[in-house]
Parts: structure tokens; sequence; C-alpha cells
């Protein structure tokens, strides 16, 4: 086969990096790839979603860099689909269409009160601590003493150690000079972790419950009862696969926890469990407390255990709440959505139409806009890999028509009639080079431009120079 393809990825995060590079690896088809981002900087969630005190995890850069140095791959920052392209266009530039665009918003609660002022989405101050440019005017309240995080998967986490942590610690990381300096005025001395079922089905990780308790300046509390397993619990963890062992090692962590007492730190940080969120209370229209109901575990016909109430309740006072229940997918314009799932429909990566279930010729999907806001980074290979399999066996199936707009020039000349200020992966690494140099004067890896303008300004001017 000696024809050249032609895909296009929409989303520069992990599943479509991973997807460009099982692609252009492929032994049966010669594929160019040009990946789109709305965003004039690549990477998604590495970049905004990636704690700024997990350097080791955004070191999967590196390896995204080498995709992106492959000959036949290119970058086009700033062009989102929906506002600078459409799928129509896109149709006609390419044999095939990747969207790896992620799950961008929040899941809802339903809660009395979740609207309340003060009461935020985790997602939010994510974007905003990690200098997401559509999350730099969120304001977030630290002048208050408490607050509390719903939920307790890794964002939960994340969310919750980066209120707890000293900033001067923080102060090392890139997190943005903006987040650092209200960081450092923040009032905030108790937070609430609240989980609605057990230790045993928590869905942080062991290195995430173990950096949490062992906070310089701040202490982990953990109550005996929440951890005292009920015998289901019990006997789940008794017939885990040895091979899954995080649930047994975060019982094992969380239990030397309930041993230590309260502490002498400033901070504390209480690991709560078997407890859901029912309301949250105001006062003129501001957080000031939430109203908890504590559960019991209850066998599903699945098999798992499902928190239930007991009708007895607690009010905790907090000022600020963060809603950590998940991420969510958001519909892409003419592009199948499930609005349910918050995911493109799909068979294993080929877009389904949504009403039918057959596959659309030419759309496939990977990552979370695929199976749904799930897995660390590195789950997005085996998932981007089964996509692009089909994907290939597909184009050598279906020759698509050759044709004059297939080609890297046409879409070049596309963006360039429409007056379209894209970025490429060379300006990318201009700006990267820049945000480094910046960061080392200040003893941290990078200090991030987090406004739109900004970037390409930079840009502009180290190309005019
Ligand atoms: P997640 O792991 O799915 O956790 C969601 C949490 O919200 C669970 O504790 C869940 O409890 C809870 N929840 C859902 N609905 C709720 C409700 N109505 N009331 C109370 N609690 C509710 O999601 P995530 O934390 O957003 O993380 C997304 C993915 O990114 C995960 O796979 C995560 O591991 C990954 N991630 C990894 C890292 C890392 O590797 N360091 C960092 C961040 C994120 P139930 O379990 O009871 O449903």
């Amino acid at each position: 086969m000696n024809q050249t393809y032609r895909v296009a990825i929409i989303g520069s995060g992990p599943s479509g990096f991973f997807a460009a590079e099982e692609l252009m690896g492929h032994s049966d088809a010669k594929i160019e790839v040009d990946m789109f981002d709305a965003l004039p900087t690549p990477y998604g969630l590495v970049r905004g979603g990636v704690a700024p005190d997990h350097p080791k995890i955004k070191s999967v850069t590196l390896v995204y860099e080498r995709t992106a140095s492959r000959p036949g791959f290119r970058f086009f920052g700033n062009v989102a689909l929906g506002r600078e392209i459409s799928i129509e266009d896109l149709r006609k530039f390419y044999d095939a269409v990747i969207f790896a665009h992620g799950a961008r918003s929040d899941r809802r609660m339903g809660l009395p009160g979740e609207d309340l002022i003060g009461s935020q989405a985790a997602t939010e101050f994510v974007g905003w601590y990690n200098g997401h440019p559509d999350y730099q005017e969120q304001k977030f309240d630290f002048s208050v003493e408490s607050a509390a995080v719903i939920g307790n998967g890794n964002v939960a986490m994340d969310v919750a150690r980066i209120l707890a942590e000293d900033p001067e610690r923080l102060a090392r990381t890139d997190l943005t000079e903006q987040a650092l300096a209200a960081l450092r005025k923040s009032n905030i001395k108790e937070i609430f972790l609240l989980g609605r079922r057990g230790p045993v089905q928590a869905a942080f990780t062991n290195p995430e419950i173990r950096e949490l308790c062992e906070l310089p300046g701040c202490d982990a509390i953990v109550a005996p009862e929440e951890v005292n397993l009920d015998p289901e619990s019990q006997k789940d963890l008794a017939n885990l696969d040895p091979k899954f062992s995080t649930a047994r090692n975060n019982i094992e962590v969380l239990l030397r926890q309930s041993k230590k007492g309260r502490g002498e730190k400033t901070k504390k940080i209480h690991i709560r469990f078997l407890v859901s969120p029912v309301e949250i209370l105001g006062d003129n229209g501001k957080v000031k407390a939430v109203k908890v109901e504590k559960n019991k575990l209850m066998r599903e016909p699945d098999g798992s255990l499902r928190a239930k109430g007991t009708g007895r309740y607690e009010t905790i006072p907090v000022g600020l709440i963060l809603r950590s229940v998940g991420y969510k997918g958001v519909a892409l314009p003419n592009v199948p959505y499930d609005a349910k799932s918050g995911i493109v429909p799909n068979d294993r990566g080929r877009v389904t139409d949504g009403k039918t279930r057959d596959p659309i010729q030419g759309l496939y999907v990977v990552g979370w806009a695929k199976r749904g806001p799930s897995g660390v980074i590195g789950t997005n290979k085996p998932d981007s890999i089964e996509t692009v399999r089909l994907l290939v066996q597909d184009l050598k199936e279906n020759q698509g028509a050759d044709s004059p707009d297939k080609t890297a020039a046409a879409v070049s000349a596309f963006l360039d009639a429409k007056k379209i200020q894209y970025t490429t992966f060379q300006d990318w690494k201009v700006l990267d080079a820049v945000e480094t140099e910046r960061g080392k004067a200040k003893g941290k890896p990078r200090e991030k431009f987090t406004r739109i303008f900004e970037m390409l300004e930079v840009i502009r001017s180290k190309k005019r120079a």
C-alpha cells in the first residue's frame, strides 16, 4: 500500500498523543497526523490537570515530544472544532478524524444549595491553579477557616492536598503565581474529605493517601470507627485478587493513621467515610455548612457495595465546598454525544450513530471522550491503540477517494485564508522555553502563561526577534 492517509486528531492530551504515536508508527499504512487543540499549548490534562506537585507524572510529555518530532506530524494550537474549523472541513481534508477532547465539564450532584456562592466544582479549582486560561477568572474564598471536598477519587486528593499543603513547598512547583499568592493568604485550617462509601471502596490510590497522611504542615485525622470495616467490606477485602492490592494497602495506611489522633500541626484534614452530602446550607447566598447523612453499605445485585442512608445526619460548618465527584464530557458541534454517559457513542472507538448505533464512517474516538473519565494517563495507551487498529483496518477496507483537498498544504491554506492565528509545535517549544526561563528565576520548573493573548504575544515577539 503506497497511499498516504491523513488523520486529524481533536485534542492534544494523552489519548490524542498515544493515538498519534500509534498511527504514525503503524507498519501497515503511511499516515500523516494533524493534531488540533483549542488552546495554543499542547498536552491537555497533563498541563491543565496533573497536580503541580506531581512533576514526575508530567514527564510523560517527553514521550509526546518524540511523537511530535516524527515527520508527518503537525500541531495546530488555538484552533477549536466548531470555532475555527468544522467537522465538514475536517471531512474534506482528512481520511479520518479522531476525537480526543476528553471530558472537560463536571458532574452535577443535584443537591439543594449546590449553586450557593462557595460551592464550586473541583475541576474549576484544578483548572485555576494549573493556569488553564478558561478558569483564570474563578474566585475561591480562602478567607474561611474550613472547607469540604466531596468525593474521594484522586482529583479530590489533589485538591485537598493543594488546600492543605504548605504554600512555600508549592512555591517550588509550577503552580501559577496567582494561585500561589491566593494560597499564601489562605486561612483554611480544617479540611473535610467526604467519601460516601467505606475505606475499602475508596477511589483514591496508595501514593495519594500516603502523601496526604505525610504532609509536613497538616495532620490527617481518620476516625477509628470509620475504618472499622463492616463484615461485607471485610469479605471483599479477603477475596481481593492479590494482584490488586490498592484497597488492602489503603486500609493499612488508614488504620495506621487512625491510631495517631489529632496531632499538633496547624492544619487538619479529616478523612471521612460513609457520609453523603444531602444539602449545602447557606447564609446570605453563601455556603456556611454541609449536611451529611451517615451511610451503611448494601450489597447490590451486581456484587458491588453501595452507600445507603441511615437517616442519621450531621452538619459540618464549612465556608468552601469543592465538589469532586467526577469529570463529565461535553458535546462537540455536529458530533454524536450521549448526554447521559457524557461520551461520544462508540463501538471500541468507532463513533456510532446515537440512534441506529451504526458506525459513522471516518469518525473515531479515544480516551475519556470514548470511555468516560476514568483511569490514569497510561490507561489511555491501550485505549488509543484499540481505536487506531480499527481505524487502520477501516482505511484499508474503504480506500477513500483521492482528493486535492486531502493534503497538508490544503489545510494550511485554509487556516491562512481565514487568518487564524494558529500555533505550531515549534511555537509551543518557544513558549515552553520562555516559561521555563521565567520559572528558573523563581526556583520553579516553569512559570506558565495563563492568558491566550499573552501566549500568542510571546510567540509573535520571539518570531520577530
Ligand atoms: P473518580 O476516581 O471516579 O472518583 C469520583 C469520586 O466521587 C468517588 O469517590 C465517588 O464515590 C464520588 N462520588 C460520585 N458521585 C457522588 C455523590 N453523588 N456523592 C458523593 N460522592 C460521589 O474521579 P476523579 O477523582 O475525578 O478522577 C478521575 C480519574 O482521573 C480517575 O481514574 C483518577 O484515578 C484519575 N486521576 C489520577 C490521578 C493520579 O494518578 N495521581 C490524579 C487525578 C486523577 P463512589 O466511589 O462511591 O462512586
